[in-house]
Formats: structure tokens, sequence, C-alpha cells
């Protein structure tokens, strides 16, 4: 089972990760971009590690409903409402309880996925952070030997936006430009899942 330990560890790592990725995350978002999204996802998620050291949530819900509303509250760019609404979405589906199960973990973040596609109005295709979190909910399954598989997914998933064309966001305006590029949020994406699987291993 995952409880809210888990959970922090998680975020915490994630922020680890950010640190060593941003300048890589920035470099993909200045081809198709405005070069911000490694020191976005940066400062958004140092403000997450602080308010989750000094609130200490109990609950896997409130963990991830916290990060969340400090992402939205410290993340400028277009990806601090959709990771805040990924993390916020997905910790309301796992209500209030102490601990929960891989299986119940992979319906919530399903839950968030489709809200991040509801607020962004993207879909699979469009070149966007959903081209890695699709793939990797639906390989998502019951235990956490599955996370490790989702993780293939979103890396898989993020190298396919290469080709693609973007549709939604700043690097849309692009239009025809924006194909030969991996999406910085796609790639972000893939990071994130990637410490899921790290983090549960
Ligand atoms: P900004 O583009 O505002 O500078 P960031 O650089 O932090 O924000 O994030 C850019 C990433 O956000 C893109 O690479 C893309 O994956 C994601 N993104 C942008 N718009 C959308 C959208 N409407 N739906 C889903 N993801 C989006
Ligand atoms: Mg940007
Ligand atoms: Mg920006």
């Amino acid at each position: 089972v995952l409880d809210a330990d888990f959970f922090r560890r998680w975020l915490t790592a994630a922020a680890v990760c950010v640190d060593r990725e941003a300048g890589r995350l920035t470099e993909l978002d200045s081809a198709i971009g405005d070069a911000d999204h490694g020191s976005n996802l940066q400062r958004g998620f140092a403000a997450v590690t602080a308010v989750l050291e000094k609130e200490a949530p109990q609950t896997p819900g409130a963990v991830l409903t916290l990060a969340g509303r400090q992402l939205i509250s410290t993340v400028g760019g277009a990806s601090g409402p959709l990771y805040g609404t990924l993390l916020r979405r997905t910790g309301k589906a796992l209500g209030e309880d102490a601990e929960v199960t891989p299986g119940r973990f992979a319906e919530a973040l399903r839950a968030g996925v489709a809200a991040v596609a509801q607020l962004g109005g993207a879909k699979a295709g469009d070149k966007t952070m959903l081209d890695a979190l699709e793939p990797a909910v639906a390989a998502l399954g019951d235990t956490t030997a599955s996370f490790a598989a989702a993780s293939e997914a979103a890396e898989r998933g993020a190298l396919a936006t290469v080709p693609m064309q973007a549709r939604k966001g700043r690097a849309s305006y692009l239009g025809e430009r924006s194909i030969g590029h991996q999406d910085p949020g796609a790639t972000s994406s893939a990071l994130l899942i990637t410490t899921l699987a790290e983090v549960s291993s």
C-alpha cells in the first residue's frame, strides 16, 4: 500500500529530478516555446518540497492536493495550472484514506489526467504533456510493478511527440515549425512518472 510518506517521497524526488533536468527542459522549450519550462518547474517543485515539509499533510490525498495548489500558485506558465490540476484532482479522487492501493492510485491518476485534458482542451497527438501522461495511465495497473511499465510508456510517449505538430500552447504558434522537436511538457511528464517508478521500487 501507498501512504502519505510515499507520495511525499515521490514529489521530493521529482523536485530533485526537475532540478537536475531543468537545463534540458528549458532547452526543449527554447526550440518551440519561451525557454522557461525548466525554471518554471524548478520553482514550482522547490515550493512543493518546502510546503510539504512545513505542513506535513497526513494522507495521500492531502499531500497531492497541497502540492497541486502550490504548483498553481507558484508556476506562472501553462504547465503550473495543468500539473497543479493533475495533482489536485488525483488527490481529491483519493479521498481521506491514510493508505491507498496501487490500483486505487492508478484510478485516481486517470481522473487527474482526464482533468488536465479538460482544462487544456488537448487530446493525444496534440504534442503536449498528455502524449506522455495518457499512455502512462493506460499502462498503470494495480501493482507497484506496473509503475515501471507506466514509466516506459511515458518515455515512449514523450519521444513520439518529436514528429508531431503542436496544436495547443505556445508551440502551436509555430505551426509546422514545431515538427521535429520533443515537447517539453511531455518530457517533464515522463520524468515525473519515471520518478514514481524509482520511488516505488
Ligand atoms: P508556457 O508555455 O506558458 O511557457 P511551460 O513552458 O511551463 O508554460 O509549459 C509548456 C508545456 O505545457 C508544453 O510543452 C505542453 O506540454 C504543455 N501545454 C501547454 N498548453 C497545453 C494544453 N492546452 N494542454 C496540455 N498541455 C499543454
Ligand atoms: Mg514555456
Ligand atoms: Mg512561459
